[in-house]
């Protein structure tokens, strides 16, 4: 691995995905700072993909603090439901980050567009990686894991809509399962699967 990567930003003010992101770069023997240690604001996500959103973030944390950053952008699509909340998940949180109150509209939604009983939950995470250097060069990383959505929400483990998301071939909701095994199979170890595969090679 180059001394280039030695050091990353988590360009992200998002606990929950920090948290995931240290834990699996730890394991790379990769030193991470958090975006908080800099007193720098997140970008505003203005883009429309979330390969976009992914950019924006790692490029302003790469610029401002002139080291290699890394950032996800990643969210929750449901395809009854035109993919949505997708690019917008933690919006639909709002300001007070209440995901119940997300995971509620979902539900609604769902339930407007074909009914509980005409069943069509399913659902997937992606989540876009981006490693961004401070001469501009950058690197893109995708993941992605399919299931189901199940209601009402069940568990406390995990973040935002880990209640309610059963991959495909399990039973129980990411949100039942112990982190350490989420962080094995999620969209997010996918992404860093691929990140790391090529971090390896420079
Ligand atoms: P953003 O990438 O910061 O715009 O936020 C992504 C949002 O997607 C999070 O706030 C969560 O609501 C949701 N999300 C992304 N990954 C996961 C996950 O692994 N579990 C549950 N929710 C997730």
């Amino acid at each position: 691995m180059s001394d280039l990567i030695n050091k990353l930003v988590v360009a992200s003010h998002n606990e929950g995905k920090v948290r995931e992101i240290n834990a699996i770069l730890k394991k790379q023997r990769i030193k991470t700072i958090s975006l908080k240690k800099f007193n720098i604001n997140e970008p505003r996500e203005t883009g429309l993909t979330f390969k976009e959103n992914s950019i924006l973030k790692s490029r302003n944390a790469s610029i401002k603090t002139n080291l290699p950053a890394i950032a996800d952008d990643s969210g929750l699509c449901v395809p009854v439901i035109d993919n949505e909340p997708g690019i917008y998940s933690a919006r639909w949180a709002g300001k007070s980050k209440d995901f119940s109150l997300a995971m509620n509209k979902i539900e609604n939604k769902m339930k407007t567009v074909c009914g509980m009983g005409k069943k069509d939950r399913r659902a997937f995470f992606v989540c876009v990686l981006s490693l961004y250097f401070p001469d501009h060069n950058y690197k893109v990383f995708e993941g992605k894991i399919y299931g189901h959505l199940q209601f009402p929400p069940q568990g406390n483990n995990g973040f935002g809509y880990d209640p309610i998301f059963v991959p495909n071939g399990f039973v129980k909701t990411f949100g039942e399962m112990k982190y350490s095994f989420k962080e094995r199979i999620s969209h997010r170890a996918k992404a860093f699967q691929k990140l790391n595969k090529y971090i390896k090679k420079i």
